[in-house]
């Protein structure tokens, strides 16, 4: 099964019972990849309620498909769509 596989189903698990700390800021899908933003992001994904299932959904899954800070890192390439 895909979602058990990728860690998806556990994100949404974990989504379902906490809300991120990036919700609604922008910064996550930004293509301006600064030090100092990334820094600021870090400091916000280690203290959210679903890091774990975030960083190992975002290890998982098709990582090269995704764009944007997740769980703690810049994955994928800056303004990079599918
Ligand atoms: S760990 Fe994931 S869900 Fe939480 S703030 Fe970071 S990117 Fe958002």
């Amino acid at each position: 099964m895909i979602g058990s596989q990728t860690g998806w189903q556990a994100l949404q698990d974990a989504l379902a019972r906490s809300s991120p700390a990036c919700e609604g800021d922008e910064r996550f899908i930004s293509d301006g990849r600064t030090p100092t933003l990334s820094a600021d992001l870090a400091v916000i994904c280690a203290a959210c309620p679903v890091l774990t299932a975030c960083r190992t959904y975002a290890t998982k899954a098709r990582p090269h498909a995704m764009a944007g800070f997740w769980g703690g890192h810049w994955r994928g390439k800056p303004s990079q769509h599918e």
